[in-house]
């Protein structure tokens, strides 16, 4: 059994976060319900490491869930956000980073003609999903089980029973009238998005997917599953929307759709493209995002949209991920699988990786699921014991088996193979 450390400070500042926020968080995995223990207070972090109030050291592979792609405090950010913070802002008017930035996103994904930058990930979804709607005149949105494009309302729906079943609520607050409007179908069936279109064609306005499903665990598309989605929603006159919040500059420059070569009517980007601040950005087709006032009748605004902190951090993140930078991410990530797979099956355990460059899960579960059910299927008991142990030898896992592990720049050969130790005791464990 794995004993905690005492940790003074940390429990003083859970108590008083228990009293402030439900929960004791801001955001609901932070608090550790699906791999038990207290959860950490994190103080500060540098690379691939962070401590926490009690300065215990933990190698790193929540990177905030996605956007330190850099590691934690990296120099070419912090530079460029003191230089920034000198400047002042925001002004409420445009400032040349969002020019930049802009320009930096458009030359990797071409597919971005047009964009708007907002402030999370949640907005970016929202925002791009009224466009679709707009331009479509049509009011159904398909999503895929297990996929998570933010907590906007409609967003938050699954299906019930049976294939193209009209989305049931799946949270408190959400109208059925509402969840009505989502259509929820399995991740990798490109038949039933046929039969979906068969019965709903005339009022599916777009698809939405995570190229690469990342909410549910890592899981990959299968082979000619996006290019179904590119091929059916033209056919119909419906978008597509590829959710890159998480792959975006994460799988590769070009993100998903740079790497298998497809290319969406929309995109929703977060996380990466802001540096670790809070930033969402949608964009495609000049003429779809021409819709977006003042250019055109569908309503989106923000106060701090484009904040000249955030693009500045942004435009120092982009500027580190060359070519060079993803094949380093890329052989980390190889090497991180490689070693996870070699000490499981020393220990006796069956487990997969499940792997997308820097993008990775663990599964407890003999091989990588290819959809939600699959995916559901893993033991996350043994999950949350293999956390445990792992964070007691100090490496800080995403805490639930159904969350990607992010590696960054910052992790090294040597963080890895620590990495591989300390999984080697936590599976004979
Ligand atoms: N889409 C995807 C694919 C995501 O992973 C997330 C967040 N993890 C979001 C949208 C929502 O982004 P945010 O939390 O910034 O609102």
């Amino acid at each position: 059994m794995i004993v905690e450390t005492p940790s003074p400070l940390s429990q003083d500042f859970r108590e008083r976060a228990a009293a402030l926020f439900p929960g004791g968080v801001n955001s609901p995995v932070r608090a550790y319900r699906a791999v038990g223990g207290e959860p950490p207070i994190i103080r500060r972090g540098a690379g691939a490491h962070v401590w926490d109030v009690d300065d215990n050291e933990f190698i790193d592979y929540v990177g905030a869930f996605g956007p330190l792609i850099l590691g934690h405090a990296d120099v070419g950010v912090a530079r460029r956000l003191h230089e920034q913070v000198d400047l002042g802002g925001p002004f409420g008017a445009t400032a040349p980073g969002e020019v930049e930035l802009g320009e930096a996103i458009r030359a990797a994904m071409p597919g971005m003609e047009r964009m708007r930058f907002v402030n999370s990930g949640t907005e970016a979804v929202m925002s791009a999903i009224r466009v679709a709607r707009a331009a479509t005149g049509r009011d159904l949105v398909l999503k895929f089980a297990g996929g998570y494009h933010g907590h906007a309302d409609g967003l938050l729906a699954e299906a019930g029973s049976g294939l193209a079943t009209l989305g049931l609520p799946a949270s408190a607050g959400v109208t059925a009238t509402t969840a009505a409007q989502t259509l929820v179908l399995p991740y990798n069936d490109a038949a039933a998005v046929r039969r979906a279109f068969a019965e709903h064609g005339p009022r599916i306005a777009a698809v939405i997917v995570e190229p690469v499903a990342a909410n549910m665990g890592v899981v990959a598309p299968v082979a000619g599953f996006l290019e179904a989605l590119r091929e059916i929603t033209a056919r119909h006159g419906a978008l597509l929307i590829f959710d890159e919040v998480i792959t975006g500059f994460r799988v590769g420059l070009g993100g998903a759709q740079g790497r298998f070569g497809i290319r969406p009517d929309l995109t929703t980007l977060g996380k990466v493209i802001g540096g670790g601040l809070p930033v969402g950005a949608y964009g495609g087709r000049a003429e779809l995002m021409d819709l977006v006032a003042p250019a055109g009748p569908v309503y989106q605004a923000g106060t701090l949209s484009g904040h000249p902190l955030v693009m500045a951090a942004g435009v120092a993140t982009l500027s580190a991920l060359t070519p060079v930078a993803y094949a380093d991410l890329e052989r980390l990530g190889a090497s991180l699988e490689h070693g996870l797979l070699a000490a499981a099956a020393d220990a006796g355990r069956m487990i997969s990786v499940s792997r997308v460059g820097s993008l990775l899960t663990l599964f407890f579960r003999t091989t990588p699921p290819t959809s939600y059910r699959e995916a559901l299927d893993a033991d996350t008991e043994a999950f949350a014991r293999f956390f445990r142990g792992m964070r007691a030898t100090g490496v800080l896992l995403p805490p639930s088996q159904h969350e990607a592990w992010f590696i960054s720049l910052a992790h090294t050969d040597a963080e890895i193979a620590a990495t591989v130790r300390a999984a080697t005791v936590a599976f004979r464990a």
